[in-house]
Parts: structure tokens; sequence; C-alpha cells
């Protein structure tokens, strides 16, 4: 199957070689625990990705909780104290906040005690007890953290998990490099967190597969996007069982315990951030598509149509619940075209 897409994404970047007459570059790398594919179209594509490929290593070192010399592990040892930051990692923290308080906590960062308490951090996984989820949830209010631009306190015993948001301002800053070197046309795919610049190189537009939760190889359905994000956080994408019971990776920070909303996955749409920044750029709607696919999932259906009515934000969804519905709203009724294959019911709401 791999070698196929392997084929299948040889044969269209020739095609697309032939139509825009420019250099396609591709590059797959691995970071932040994902395998990401890279595609950049235009005179500068090789620039475009080996700067795209050293921007991830470099969030990558300042932003994971696993490696010791992270900048936010150091904000985690020394939480009670404040620690001095880059303003990326400040920058990302705040809007984190911002998400947290929007969401009405469905989305918090400083979730990671607890979330390390499952095991998801080191791969160890665990049910913990009650009690001790009791305690580890005392710890969670990302409003608790003090961000100034240059230094990040956490409350005593608090620790920060960026892992539901980093992916998306990794995005943003790809759609920042890509601009800057004067691409047209490109496609960032960094595990669930998807952006398209521009059309493909034949100037149709990007194709982005959502996932079966239910069937390792295929999809609900098909978007077509183009200058847009496209973020997928599900249940299935990392668990466990035990006992017969599948305990998965995105808590819900009001139990404790993975999120049991009625869905299996949640897509956010939302147009691409069309600028350019000299530096590292401020997190836009990579980070929003990927903090929101979070709280959405935690929040489930019904909350998460009523938040994108309510919340001022700008962006669609692709819900698919565990009742075997797969629930797009209108924005997308262009863009979305089913898959019959795997017996879902498709609706399309405001
Ligand atoms: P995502 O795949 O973007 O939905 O992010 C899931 C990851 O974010 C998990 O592996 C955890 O590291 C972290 N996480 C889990 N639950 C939450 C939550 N409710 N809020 C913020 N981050 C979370
Ligand atoms: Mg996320």
């Amino acid at each position: 199957m791999k070698r196929f897409s392997i084929w299948m994404i040889t044969i269209l970047l020739l095609l697309g070689l032939t139509a825009c007459g420019q250099k396609v570059e591709t590059a797959q790398i691995y970071a932040m625990d994902t395998v990401m594919d890279l595609t950049a179209c235009g005179r500068d594509a090789e620039e475009a990705l080996s700067r795209t490929e050293q921007q991830i290593y470099q969030l990558e070192a300042l932003l994971s909780r696993t490696r010791e010399t992270s900048e936010i592990s150091a904000v985690n040892r020394s939480a009670g104290s404040a620690v001095e930051v880059e303003k990326a990692v400040s920058g990302l923290i705040l809007t984190a906040q911002m998400y947290a308080e929007k969401t009405e906590g469905c989305f918090d960062i400083t979730i990671a005690p607890v979330v390390s308490a499952w095991g998801f951090t080191a791969d160890h996984y665990q049910v913990p007890e009650q009690k001790t989820l009791d305690a580890l949830l005392t710890l969670v209010d990302s409003s608790r953290i003090r961000v100034e631009e240059s230094s990040v306190q956490l409350a005593a015993g608090q620790s920060a998990d960026l892992g539901g948001i980093a992916k998306g301002y990794v995005s943003d800053c790809a759609e920042s490099i890509f601009r800057a070197e004067g691409l047209e046309s490109g496609l960032v795919s960094l595990g669930g967190n998807v952006f398209a610049l521009g059309t493909k190189p034949d100037g149709s537009a990007w194709r982005i597969g959502v996932k079966d939760p239910q069937r390792a190889e295929g999809f609900v359905g098909i978007l077509s996007l183009q200058n847009a994000y496209a973020v997928t956080s599900g249940g299935y994408q990392r668990y466990f069982e035990e006992d017969g019971t599948v305990y998965h990776h995105i808590i819900d920070p009001h139990t404790g315990y993975p999120a049991q909303s009625g869905l299996l996955s949640v897509t956010v749409v939302a147009a691409a951030n069309g600028a350019v920044a000299e530096t590292l750029p401020e997190p836009g709607n990579g980070t929003m598509c990927d903090a929101l696919s979070t709280a959405l999932f935690v929040m489930g259906e019904e909350q998460a149509l009523e938040f994108r009515r309510e919340s001022g934000l700008d962006f669609e969804l692709v819900l698919v619940t565990e009742g075997g519905r797969v629930v797009v709203t209108e924005g997308l009724s262009d863009a979305f075209a089913p898959d019959e294959g795997g017996n879902y019911v498709y609706e399309t709401v405001s």
C-alpha cells in the first residue's frame, strides 16, 4: 500500500511537472513522532523545502516535551518559576491559553500530567486510579500560566503538553516559508495536519482524504481544497486496549478520561493565512484548526456545531459519529465528496 501510494504520488508529481513547467520537489521527514510529507512546486521549491525542514527540526527542539533539552521541558521542570523562552514558544502558549478559554477548557495544554498518567507520553499504557486522576486534575487549568513575551511560568506542579497544537503551528510556519519563497503551489502533510497552498500544479484542487476511523485504508470522503488547512483529530490515531475497553489519547480535561463524546473523528477546515513573516510567524489558522480539532472532539457533535456557530471563528467541520453519520457543515458542501464504501449516512448542517 505504502509503495503504491509512493508510486501514485510520483506519477501525480510527474504529471504536475509538465503542467506547471516548474520544479516539483518532495521530501519526507520524521519529526514530532510523525511522518511528514512536503511537496513544493516553483522555481525555489528546493530552497522552500530545505528551509521548512530546518524550521520543523528547530520547532521540535523547542516544543517537544519528551526532549529534555527543549524549552517546554525547561518550563515544565521549573514549574513555579519563570523560564526564559523564545517568542515563538511564549506566543504559542498564549494562543493555547486563548483556545482553552474559548473552548471552556476542552482544549487545555496543562492536561500534560493526566496524559502522562495514562502512559501516552512514554508509551507505557495503563489505566490510572481514580484518586490519581482526581489529584492530577487539580493541576489542569491553563489560566494559571503566566505568559510574558520572553518568559513563561507554570503554577507549581503543572506541566504543559503542546502535542495538541504544535503541528498546527508548524504548518503555519510552513505556509509562511512557502509564500516567502514565492511558491504558488504546495502541500504540507503532517500526519492529520494538512496545509494546501494554491492548487495542484495542474490547476485542480488538492485532494485530501478524510480517513474512515473504522477502516484502516478507507476514507469517509475526499476534501478538494485550495489555500486551506485541514486538521483531523480522532481516537483511532493513538490508543490502547485493556480488558476489552479502548482508551485513546484525547483526554477530556473535565473528567481526566479519554473523551467519550460520541465522535470518532473531527476534521476542522479553515482558510490559509495568506501571510509571509520574516521570522517565525504568529500562530494562525493552522494552529486554530489543530487546537479546535482536539477541543471539538472532546465537546461532541451538538456542542461542536453550536461552538462553530457562536464562537466568531471562521471554520468548517467534518464530524464522524459513533452512530455511523458523517456530518458536514454547509461551507464544505461543494468541497466534500462522500466515499460510499463505509456505509455512513451523510448530512449537511449549518
Ligand atoms: P490532536 O491529535 O491534535 O488531537 O492532539 C492530541 C494530543 O494532544 C494528545 O496526544 C496529547 O498529547 C494532547 N492532548 C490530549 N488531550 C488534550 C486536551 N483535551 N487538550 C489539549 N491537548 C490534549
Ligand atoms: Mg489538535
